[in-house]
């Protein structure tokens, strides 16, 4: 059984008020809060041991670098990839993706050549690429999502071809929750040559992650939304790949030996981690794994799959509110819109109850496109969310309706 009182209190965040109101934290999708142990952990390292990694022969550098390095065993050990050469550290989600656009880019794509992402994708796992087809005179193709939220996956055959380089796609969408059939793309594009990237950005936090058995060739994500610090992200890639790419940032650590003639670059992962990396945030990162993984991630996604279903039942009873993507498959992300109120005005207003939700394009501009909307609404849960938070988002829902409808807005967003 899952025991939400005590996971609550590890996250000393959630006894805060927000305008006089309980804090109702509903926007975990963006990030999620961290439990005291990382803070006390980072804090730990910065008050007792923090000196610079892979630089000194002295005992503080030497505990660091350990720290550093033992994260990476964590991660390999988390997201089960074979070696821990294989695990890059970056800044997140966003500088893995554009780390592959680049190096792999730079590598393996030609004039001509396609990529694949999908009309669900994060404007991380798009613009990259559409600075790649600038750079290299590339070719996009996307993969359209069906009404209910789910991927055209009928579609995946017609756009492969002998030209794919490469298919990015992200295993579960932020806006609308659904869990993608990622195997299933990545057998497919293997099978025509290409290569495939996850965008693992809102899943690593709700379920069981296996690089290996998926068979993907990178897979990116970002601590901060599995209950880590902000900063610091890792990109998977597989070994053989990795070592065919260039470096993309170039400085310390990246390197052999460095010669006004020639450079020589330094072996898999620190080719790819150039300057000072945010160390202490990988140590908070290992953490956040070790929390995780105390509370068992097949015991988070059965929680959250309960909350899920009780949060879409409930705001289904609501009168004029539309649920966008209803798959299936899908992880505790729920976006919706209410007929006659401006999302905007929906978020400010349960803001002054207490109740955090995100609002606006999501940061998926094709996909509200597609909905036909210009922003929406969602709460995304975590496992420390409780039935009676989303009683209170009902609740809460029902009394904007009625404000806003009862009158035209105070508010000045439309
Ligand atoms: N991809 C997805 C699916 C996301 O949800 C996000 C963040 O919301 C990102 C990528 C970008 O992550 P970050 O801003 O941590 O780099």
């Amino acid at each position: 059984m899952f025991n939400v009182n005590q996971t609550r209190e590890d996250f000393p965040i959630l006894k805060e008020r927000v305008h006089g109101k309980p804090l109702v934290y509903l926007d975990n999708g963006a990030t999620t809060q961290r439990p005291a142990r990382v803070i006390e952990k980072m804090t730990e390292y910065y008050l007792r041991y923090n000196a610079n990694v892979h630089r000194g022969v002295h005992h503080l550098s030497n505990l660091c670098t350990g720290a550093n390095e033992r994260a990476r065993e964590r991660v390999r050990d988390f997201i089960h990839a074979r070696q821990a050469e294989e695990i890059i550290f970056t800044r997140g989600t966003t500088e893995a993706i554009n780390l592959v656009a680049y190096s792999y880019g730079e590598a393996f794509v030609n004039p001509g050549d396609e990529i694949i992402i999908t009309e669900m994708e994060h404007h991380a796992n798009i613009v990259p690429w559409q600075m790649l087809r600038e750079r290299k005179g590339a070719v996009l193709k996307i993969l359209p999502v069906r009404d209910n939220g789910e991927l055209a996956m009928e579609e995946l055959p017609r756009l492969l071809s002998r030209a794919t380089r490469l298919v990015a796609v992200t295993h579960v969408s932020n806006v609308l929750g659904t869990i993608n059939p990622v195997r299933q793309v990545i057998e497919a594009a293997h099978a025509a040559g290409a290569r495939v990237l996850v965008d693992g950005a809102q899943a690593v936090q709700h379920l069981p992650v296996d690089v290996q058995d998926m068979d993907c060739d990178f897979y990116a994500f970002s601590a901060h939304k599995m209950y880590g610090p902000t900063g610091v992200g890792v990109l998977y890639g597989k070994n053989e790949l990795l070592r065919k790419m260039p470096p993309w940032q170039g400085g310390g650590e990246m390197i052999k030996e460095v010669r006004f003639e020639k450079t020589t670059y330094n072996d898999l992962p620190f080719k790819f981690e150039a300057g000072t990396p945010d160390f202490i945030g990988v140590i908070g990162l290992g953490e956040a794994i070790d929390y995780l993984e105390s509370i068992g991630m097949t015991r988070i996604a059965a929680r959250e799959e309960e909350l899920a279903r009780y949060a879409r039942q409930q705001l289904k009873t609501i009168p004029g509110l539309v649920l966008h993507g209803e798959a299936p498959r899908s992880s505790p992300v729920i976006s919706f819109g209410i007929e006659g109120v401006h999302p905007l005005d929906a978020g400010t207003l349960l803001d002054h109850l207490g109740i955090a939700v995100r609002t606006g394009q999501m940061c998926a501009e094709p996909l509200m496109r597609r909905y036909g909307v210009t922003s929406m609404i969602r709460a995304s849960l975590a496992m420390y969310n409780t039935l009676e938070e989303i009683d209170a988002l009902r609740d809460g829902i029902r009394r904007v309706i009625t404000l806003l409808r009862n009158g035209p807005s105070t508010l000045q967003h439309r």
